[in-house]
């Protein structure tokens, strides 16, 4: 991906100039490696950088490689700026790892991680601060200590048991469908309208999975695990069965790829973002909290915690995750101003066939 990358040693003593224009990338890490200081072939021994290592075996001159990330960092920088300073994190990460599988592995499983814990914990902290208990939804069922780390724990097990070696499968999944991986990254406009498609997409694979988990079989078989805590909170989204994981994950990583599939146009960033923000719709609907600034006010058609806390309390509608569109058209709205616009409904009926 990154085999037009410049690196000092990628250079031939002949050529030097060119690898100081700016670097046009749209290759694989597996080759921008190949350029990179641990492959490089002794004819290269002549640097831009002007540094040298003595070879005490073969008695020749050659440069010392950078054998740190940020030593990886450095020579990216030097030689490729008209990236940008994230561009060069993403390609120096790459370069640096020499594997591409464990590279992509590392950085999903790690953002993964940081983010779901990250994202949970100022919904812990509040649930420790009395102040904020005016906002919560069933504010008489306020998760004990015990209970977020017990529940904690079990989703940490699942993660490493369960996620861990879905994860690693990621990166070849990513090759095979055709994923981006180079830099520099697509623009910003690109990202959102694609990330604005995957919560489509998700959000119809969400509602009629989920649905059909409350089916009776599968809903004690599968789904009765999820609903264990009836108010719930931030650290219980990804409280489920590992059926259930893989189901409901397949809508969250299965969008993106059949979006690549069918375009031939995404990059593996943007499936990044998309993930970032799909962790924090997921927590943020399990928080339990509903604010005067919650994004549902100002967005009708979104669902948010308000949606999805009474589909915890009452087992039973608003079965989608983002939006509240295919449970408003299919009638499967739940809580009481739903019940009170379904009633109201049935008497005009009644009243429009008297
Ligand atoms: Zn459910
Ligand atoms: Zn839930």
């Amino acid at each position: 991906m990154y085999s037009h990358i410049c690196t000092p040693h990628s250079s031939l003593p002949s050529e030097p100039a060119v690898h100081r224009r700016k670097a046009q990338v749209d290759t694989s890490p597996t080759s921008f490696r190949h350029v990179g200081a641990s492959r490089r072939p002794i004819n290269s021994v002549i640097t831009l950088t002007g540094r040298y290592l003595r070879n005490s075996t073969n008695f020749f001159d050659v440069p010392a490689q950078p054998d740190t990330y940020w030593g990886q960092f450095d020579e990216i920088s030097k030689y490729n700026v008209s990236l940008n300073y994230f561009e060069r994190l993403w390609a120096a990460w790459y370069t640096y790892m020499n594997n591409d599988v464990l590279a992509t592995g590392i950085m999903s499983f790690v953002m993964h991680e940081v983010v779901y814990f990250g994202r949970a914990l100022p919904w812990i902290i509040i649930d420790c601060i009395p102040y904020f208990n005016k906002y919560k939804i069933q504010n008489h069922k306020i998760p004990s200590a015990k209970e977020q780390w017990q529940c904690a724990m079990l989703v940490l097990l699942s993660h490493f048991t369960v996620e861990l070696p879905q994860i690693w499968l990621f990166h070849p999944m990513a090759q095979f469908f055709g994923l981006q991986t180079s830099v520099p990254f697509p623009p910003l406009y690109k990202m959102a309208y694609q990330i604005a498609i995957f919560f489509v997409m998700e959000d119809t694979w969400h509602y009629w999975t989920h649905r059909a988990m409350h089916w009776g079989p599968l809903y004690k078989n599968i789904h009765k695990i999820h609903h264990q805590y009836s108010a719930p909170f931030g650290l219980a989204a990804e409280y489920a069965s590992p059926i259930e994981v893989m189901i409901l994950g397949l809508g969250t990583v299965g969008s993106p790829i059949l979006w690549c599939a069918l375009t031939k146009d995404l990059h593996i960033l943007t499936m990044y973002v998309w993930i970032i923000f799909r962790l924090f719709q997921a927590i943020d609907a399990h928080s339990g909290y509903e604010f005067p600034w919650s994004l549902h006010h100002f967005l009708p058609f979104w669902a948010g915690a308000d949606h999805h806390d009474t589909h915890h309390e009452r087992f039973i509608g608003n079965y989608s995750s983002s939006f509240r569109w295919w449970d408003y058209v299919l009638d499967t709205e739940s809580g009481p101003e739903a019940s009170k616009r379904r009633r109201e409904r049935k008497l005009a009926k009644a009243r429009k066939a008297q």
